[in-house]
């Protein structure tokens, strides 16, 4: 077994009863955002179930265990895309209807882990809803979404849903500071979401400085001084994490303007607020979510041209 991240212990230890009890249902979906490390829980689980000796956790040296240790588990089938960003296909899915519907190899648990599901394309999620419908006994499925929102009700509604949450800022601060990487500014763990594997690729990176580039010349945009088509171009060669940055100090601005105040701020948010009305802040906050949407869902649309729109239109709001 792994030494667990923190953060997980409370999962597992749900989970781990619960096997315990041979009352884990066939069907889950475990919720997670992405920089949890989610996929450690998964894998305790995973050995945890395959193991011949105890229902909750693995042995170490009985032949499932050792099947599982060298990635060989006839019974153990983790379904995802063959690349990464893109879906798995409806071919995955089938043949993972397939094996269920055959018996175990070694007359024990089988266990299929999709990962993650909101990567399954419309027929593929189809396809897996008659599994899901029938499960068969001995049959366990664990599907992991980073986005339940986007999944469909059909899916969700059929599996026992569990929710990884994320720690506080401050214990996603004192966990950092256990991993030797120097001083860590507060507001890194908010803008990640409190995920702390994001926050420690973060720091690791040196997004700060990343961060901290993109804040000023937004700010130099408030003020009618910036470059919009430079700081266009630059926000779009990452416009999945360089927006939601920006997102967090267009939230945090509209918090200042609420008089509240709070050390994890993104050290720029006071004065985007002295400078941006509340009803602007709120209106182009909304306006950039469905952009950030947009973007993620159609991954061939221009980045650079949209977002230098959604730039011009929050500097004529600022002008008007
Ligand atoms: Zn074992």
């Amino acid at each position: 077994m792994n030494d667990l991240y923190p953060w997980l212990t409370d999962l597992w230890q749900e989970w781990q009863a619960s096997l315990q009890a041979d009352r884990f249902p066939n069907a889950s979906l475990v919720v997670a955002s992405q920089g949890m490390g989610v996929e450690q829980l998964v894998d305790n689980f995973s050995r945890a179930v395959m193991c011949q000796n105890y229902p909750a956790e693995s042995c170490g040296f009985c032949h499932s265990c050792q099947l599982m240790e060298s990635n060989s588990h006839p019974d153990f089938h983790v379904i995802r895309p063959e690349k990464e960003g893109k879906t798995s296909t409806v071919e995955q899915i089938r043949q993972c209807n397939r094996l269920a519907q055959e018996s175990s190899q070694l007359s024990g648990s089988r266990l299929f882990v999709i990962y993650p599901v909101e990567a399954m394309n419309e027929s593929a999620a189809n396809a897996l809803l008659k599994t899901l419908e029938e499960p068969s006994a001995s049959c366990l499925f664990l599907l992991v979404t980073h986005r339940s929102h986007s999944l469909l009700p059909t899916i969700t509604s059929r599996c026992q849903q569990w929710h990884l949450t994320a720690p506080e800022s401050q214990s996603v601060a004192t966990w950092l500071s256990a991993q030797s990487v120097g001083d860590v500014p507060a507001y890194a763990a908010h803008i990640n979401g409190n995920a702390p594997l994001a926050t420690l690729e973060f720091v690791k990176q040196d997004k700060v400085s990343r961060y901290l580039e993109l804040e000023s010349q937004f700010i130099a945009l408030c003020q009618q001084q910036g470059d919009v088509v430079k700081l266009a171009k630059e926000l779009a060669s990452h416009p999945d994490e360089s927006l939601n940055w920006l997102w967090y100090l267009l939230s945090d601005g509209q918090k200042v303007h609420y008089g509240l105040q709070t050390p994890a701020f993104t050290p720029g948010a006071a004065q985007v607020a002295e400078l941006v009305d509340y009803q602007r802040l709120y209106s182009q906050a909304q306006e950039l979510l469905k952009l950030i949407e947009q973007l993620r869902l159609h991954s061939g649309l221009n980045a650079e041209l949209l977002i230098l729109d959604w730039l011009f239109k929050f500097n004529g709001e600022i002008c008007s």
